[in-house]
């Protein structure tokens, strides 16, 4: 293994809460990085000598996104649903089932590469930890299919045979929840490290929801939950009180579901991309922000409600729609997510963890929300090696 020294950075996000400011920015920095790991940080004129150096040119560099939410295994396209939807049609949970049917239809190959082509296109635009559910098979073989799959190309895999209600049990969901807390489970659990569940009017109520995760639990999935995205339910609660690491969505919170997150573990995930691309309110991240829950910003990347990888493109919504600062939003896009998948090696920049970085073709993080659609990847690295 080698050494490579990376200096002459305008400015280094850390998330290093030993640093001051909400990001820990070091001004004229420098990282190290050995294998997979950074070994130190600092300020430029302090560097130690390294096997290689790298000219940042006062760019900036931040920890790779950590993207907690993404549906990748899918096959066909919802242009036709989405053109719709653009010209006044309202959107509804139902839509999963037109990729459901696409999905069944795949073949592994096909599904495997779609996938790698979701991820490789997030890597480029910075994202070095991306999560990924089942949820468009909604059989024991094609849920199992698709977190086989997923488990290729991410740790971060999460079973979601709780999407929607399969359509051959459209008249006996209290079947099909038997059947996801059952036989389904048995065979994607030792595929998966997540369970999560669509808790949503036309999806699953709050009881189904709350067998699918306790179900889960007793498997040794943690649980993750949609939550809240289209009305007011169950679903925030719900993730508090079986400790979630995330409740996803949050569009329509009460004051009890905001004081709940505050209070709880269980990390807030936005999904501005959702509303973007169903023109409907964002979330109020202020409030949450306000009442001192954590926040994370994440994609949805999916076919049909939020057909983005891009972090960036998040970041820059969640600044002018949602009231983040800057800062805010680089945080939720990074330590936020990481925070979201409980894992202590990514979205941050110290020495002890994984070298995954992006250095941005710009002189400030600020650039990410200031600059909105245009192109900063400069580079990347995931666990030490360059990819980007
Ligand atoms: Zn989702």
């Amino acid at each position: 293994m080698s050494s490579t020294l990376i200096t002459n950075i305008g400015s280094l996000v850390t998330n290093d809460p030993s640093r001051p400011g909400l990001l820990g920015t070091v001004e004229r920095a420098a990282v190290v990085i050995d294998g997979s790991v950074v070994t130190w940080t600092g300020a430029a004129a302090d560097a130690p000598a390294a096997d290689q150096r790298i000219d940042a040119e006062g760019r900036a560099l931040l920890p790779g996104f950590v993207d907690s939410h993404a549906h990748l295994v899918f096959a066909g396209d919802r242009t036709a649903e989405f053109n719709a939807r653009m010209s006044g049609q309202a959107y509804t949970a139902g839509g999963i089932r037109t990729t459901v049917a696409a999905t069944r239809a795949a073949g592994d190959a096909e599904l495997d590469a779609n996938l790698a082509r979701f991820v490789a296109e997030a890597l480029r635009q910075g994202t070095t930890t991306i999560e990924c559910k089942s949820g468009y098979g909604l059989t024991v073989a094609d849920e199992a299919r698709a977190l086989r799959i997923a488990a290729a190309h991410t740790a971060e895999t999460t079973y979601l045979g709780a999407h929607v209600v399969a359509p051959e049990y459209a008249d006996d969901p209290a079947g099909y929840v038997d059947l996801v807390t059952g036989e389904m489970l048995d065979a994607c659990a030792p595929h998966a490290r997540w369970v999560d569940v669509f808790c949503e009017t036309g999806a699953f109520d709050g009881d189904q929801a709350r067998a699918v995760l306790t179900a889960g639990i007793k498997r040794g999935l943690i649980p993750r939950v949609h939550a809240n995205q289209l009305s007011y339910g169950p679903g925030v609660q719900l993730a508090v009180e079986l400790g979630a690491a995330s409740a996803d969505h949050c569009t329509h919170l009460t004051d009890a579901d905001v004081s709940a997150l505050a209070e709880g573990e269980t990390v807030a995930t936005l999904l501005p991309g959702a509303e973007f691309s169903t023109r409907a309110p964002y979330p109020d991240a202020r409030r949450l922000l306000a009442a001192g829950a954590t926040v994370a910003l994440s994609t949805d990347c999916n076919p049909g409600s939020s057909f983005t990888s891009s972090m960036a493109f998040c970041i820059a919504v969640a600044v002018r729609e949602m009231g983040m600062t800057p800062d805010e939003a680089v945080h939720a896009a990074t330590a936020g997510g990481a925070r979201a998948l409980r894992r202590t090696d990514v979205g941050h920049i110290a020495p002890g963890a994984r070298a995954d970085l992006l250095l941005l073709d710009a002189p400030s993080p600020v650039h990410l929300a200031y600059r909105p659609g245009v192109p900063l990847t400069a580079a990347v690295w995931r666990a030490g090696v360059r990819e980007v």
